[in-house]
């Protein structure tokens, strides 16, 4: 399947192609479609196949513009792996000007974070306990959050961020949409899934 042939913008089209991708990775091909439908979506995919586009067109396709509230947060394991997202995240953004992206891990200054979240930010990457630190603050309002975004949830799981991730969803709105990415689906995983998803379309390449 070519990103062209696909159902969304041409404004990430343009920035996908700038990326020198043309044809969509078997991940992205199934992915993409049935999140941009609403679905949530389980997707069992190792890093290098492409997953962060997998969620990251979906991302930018939903956001509204017009908006500067938060209206998707992707949870990720480590401060590497949110910069990393969130730069690819703003490359695909390339031609959607108003979109504002921001990481936010521990290890950080957290007065900077909070000056850049007052500005308004529709894309949070974030590291489960500093995404708490500043739901507690206030500093994140997941109100208008419509996406949630667990990447490398294998991962998040190996280094104990369980509980953290139950309670960041549990302040999600009730209506939003969620979406897994895991390298592996022990059933930790699936029963976790279970109870946080929404008849889940499951993918596996
Ligand atoms: P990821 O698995 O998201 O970490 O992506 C692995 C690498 O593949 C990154 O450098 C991406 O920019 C690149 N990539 C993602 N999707 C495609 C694609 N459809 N065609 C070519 N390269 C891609």
């Amino acid at each position: 399947l070519k990103f062209e042939d696909m159902e969304f913008s041409q404004e990430i089209k343009k920035a996908v192609s700038d990326m020198g991708f043309e044809e969509a990775s078997p991940i992205q091909s199934q992915a993409i479609p049935y999140i941009l439908e609403g679905k949530d979506v389980i997707g069992q995919a190792q890093t290098g196949t492409g997953k962060t586009a997998a969620f990251g067109v979906p991302i930018l396709e939903m956001c509204d513009e017009e908006n500067r509230q938060l209206q998707a947060i992707v949870l990720c394991p480590t401060r590497e792996l949110c910069i990393q997202v969130a730069e690819e995240i703003s490359k695909l953004a390339k031609y959607k000007k108003n979109v504002y992206i921001l990481p936010v891990y521990g290890g950080q200054p957290i007065e900077r974070q909070i000056k850049a979240l007052k500005k308004g930010v529709q894309i949070v990457i974030g590291t489960p306990g500093r995404v708490i630190d500043h739901l507690n603050r206030h500093t994140l309002k997941p109100g208008n959050i419509n996406m949630v975004v667990l990447d490398e949830a294998d991962e998040m799981f190996d280094m104990g961020f369980r509980d953290d991730i139950e309670l960041i969803l549990g302040k999600m709105p009730e209506d939003r949409q969620t979406v897994f990415f895991s390298a592996t689906m022990p059933q930790e995983i699936m029963s976790f899934a279970k109870k946080f998803q929404k008849n889940p379309e499951i993918i596996k390449v």
